[in-house]
């Protein structure tokens, strides 16, 4: 903490961290057990918690479908860049840590908006030698900033295939701020044979405690906007779904190994999926 406050006071973070309102990363990493986060943001996700008393079940399954997908997609697809946005706090392993076990050359950048993250993203610049690792800070709804500061970074070649993943980030993008273009703009830069990844919470399996989450979120300062199975299937379209589809995530390619996978469809409220650009 003493770390944390002297880099934010050097870098002038300090003023953009808002102690003062609950963030959605700090909450998450308080519902994965985390130890960044404020109190202003423990009561807000206490808070939740009295509503969906399984919500750390959630964000677990959740991190999972991370790991999943992302190994996934470098084992059995051959991707070597990651482009992901919503990155969250740094909680091990990440990204970077499960794709460059499988290919230690992997490519990764990471994007958040949140300078709770900036803060902290040392811990997602570890990178292999042949490798490499990137983070820049920008805002997902302006997809095409994101777009430019990842050429900027210069990290990836967007003339080959990108792993995008989007998980457990959509959910924060509202309808007026058109979230099927934002991903519709990104995956059109990204070379064919790219893939998106994504993971979406969903009302469709416990509405009541959703719609009181929803309000505990965004009277917090963070508007939420849950989707059910149509409106998150939406985000691939176009794309080509691999197997299962888009599904609850405790059940997308359940491995025994990776995270709860013996849980209700509502504790779960999770939807996901992986899809491949043609
Ligand atoms: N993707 C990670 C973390 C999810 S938490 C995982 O699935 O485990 C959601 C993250 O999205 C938070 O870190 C939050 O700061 C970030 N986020 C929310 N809205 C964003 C936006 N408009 N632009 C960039 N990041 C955003």
């Amino acid at each position: 903490a003493e770390e944390e406050a002297t880099f934010a006071e050097d870098t002038g973070v300090s003023d953009r961290l808002r102690q003062d309102r609950p963030h959605s990363a700090r909450m998450y990493d308080y519902f994965l057990g985390g130890k960044t986060n404020y109190a202003v943001d423990r009561s807000a996700a206490e808070d939740a918690i009295r509503r969906l008393p399984t919500l750390r079940t959630t964000a677990r399954v959740n991190r999972a479908f991370v790991h999943r997908s992302a190994r996934f997609l470098a084992r059995e697809c051959g991707i070597r860049q990651f482009l992901d946005i919503g990155t969250g706090i740094p909680t091990a392993p990440n990204l970077h840590e499960v794709v460059q076990r499988e290919a230690p050359v992997s490519r990764i950048v990471y994007v958040d908006n949140d300078p709770i993250v900036l803060v902290y993203a040392d811990n997602l610049l570890g990178s292999t030698p042949e490798g490499a690792t990137e983070y820049v800070e920008a805002d997902l709804t302006d997809p095409g900033a994101v777009l430019a500061a990842v050429e900027e970074a210069d990290c990836l070649d967007l003339s080959l295939p990108v792993g995008l993943s989007l998980n457990a980030v959509m959910h924060f993008v509202p309808d007026d701020v058109d979230p099927y273009g934002v991903v519709a703009t990104l995956l059109d830069r990204l070379a064919p044979g790219s893939y998106l990844a994504l993971s979406h919470v969903t009302h469709e399996f416990a509405p009541e405690a959703w719609a009181q989450i929803t309000e505990i979120y965004t009277s917090g300062g963070t508007p939420l906007r849950t989707r059910d199975q149509a409106e998150v299937e939406g985000f691939f379209d176009g794309l080509d779904l691999v197997d299962p589809g888009v599904i609850v995530a405790h059940q997308w390619r359940p491995e025994a190994a990776s995270g709860p996978t013996l849980v209700t469809n509502a504790q779960s409220s999770l939807l996901a999926g992986v899809a491949r650009k043609g």
